[in-house]
């Protein structure tokens, strides 16, 4: 089979591999399409720990075409979306359905301690229980599932009330996903800020009530003209200044996400006594669990986010390195990858 082999940072190849066979529980998924999301980018770069060679990719879905001797749950035939990571299953973490910070967790194409081969190639083996039934949902939709997952994961951690106020910095595919799961949840008013205009149309086209450029007029002195109390900000773009930025807007009582991946070992300055006096909460997210993917999958079978807009690039395996490209440069929104074309 082919498969979109990182053999060192910013290096891609494509590779003759053998077919992958399934161990006793688990099962191999002929991948019929892939996202491309930041963290395939940092792996690329180098900018996330890995060790090389490496096939990435964590978004995918497609068609089980063989199961180990002790699956039951998935046959051949099955059309799933796949969650990319296999926790222990046992320990405080994944006992509480916080998979997420399982110690344990080995990631399947993504970033992690171990990770696995992904899904950029024709097939990609995975423990059978990180398959999700999606139905008639194509796969092209169904890769949202695991970037929804983690936007879902996201919602939870911020605990907004119905009709909460929410701004949201970063309109990428990410902040774009955000946007609509706050909306599915609840959310009163939203404003997206981004400084790239095509992004930030994006975001009225999906249902922000206002957009905001925050190279014209920054987004702190902004933000009192449109609403009256800002109840969650999420910060989606992962740098200290807009984290900071987005907690210097939090209204009293209210929660400040950080969703965008930061830098390691950098440091933000917050004031204590506001922390304490305005009982300001400064929340973390990370990735995803077995239950939010569920979730995702469930409200993109209901048609409640819109992905299609969404999806600016199609490429099969060879156009990995474009669309790593592109990424460097901000170009277009979500590119998928579709390995069997
Ligand atoms: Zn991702
Ligand atoms: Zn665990």
């Amino acid at each position: 089979m082919k498969a979109a082999v990182l053999t060192d940072h910013d290096e891609v190849s494509i590779e003759d591999r053998e077919r992958p066979a399934p161990g006793p529980d688990e099962a191999v998924v002929r991948v019929g399409a892939c996202g491309v999301c930041m963290t395939d980018y940092h792996l690329y770069r180098g900018t996330f720990p890995a060790e090389y060679p490496l096939v990435p990719g964590h978004e995918s879905a497609g068609e089980v075409v063989e199961v180990g001797d002790d699956v039951t749950a998935v046959a051949a035939g099955d059309r799933v979306a796949v969650y990319p990571g296999r926790p222990c299953g046992d320990c405080h973490f994944c006992e509480q359905g916080r998979q997420n910070l399982c110690p344990d967790l080995v990631a399947i194409g993504g970033a992690g301690d171990e990770i696995l081969d992904g899904a950029f190639a024709e097939y990609v083996r995975v423990p059978a229980g990180s398959l999700e039934p999606i139905g008639d949902l194509s796969y092209e939709h169904a890769t949202f599932a695991e970037p929804l997952g983690c936007c879902i994961r996201g919602v939870d951690q911020a605990d907004i009330e119905t009709g909460d106020t929410v701004v949201i910095v970063g309109a990428g595919p990410i902040g774009l996903l955000l946007l609509q799961a706050f909306r599915a949840s609840g959310a009163g008013t939203v404003v997206v800020s981004e400084p790239v205009d095509h992004r930030r149309q994006a975001a009225a086209d999906l249902g922000a009530d206002h957009v905001v450029d925050p190279t014209s007029t920054p987004l702190s002195e902004r933000i009192s003209d449109l609403v009256d109390r800002v109840d969650v900000s999420v910060e989606a773009v992962g740098l200290p200044d807009t984290i900071e930025t987005a907690h210097s807007i939090t209204a009293p009582g209210g929660t400040t996400l950080v969703f965008g991946v930061p830098p390691q070992d950098e440091t933000i300055e917050i004031d204590p006594f506001e922390v304490y006096y305005r009982e300001l909460e400064l929340v973390g997210t990370f990735a995803l669990t077995p239950n939010t993917f569920s979730r995702a999958v469930t409200l993109l079978q209901g048609d409640r986010v819109a992905v299609e807009p969404l999806i600016t690039e199609r490429f099969d395996l060879s156009g990995l390195q474009r669309a790593f490209d592109g990424m460097a440069d901000n170009d277009g929104l979500k590119k998928v990858i579709y390995p069997n074309r």
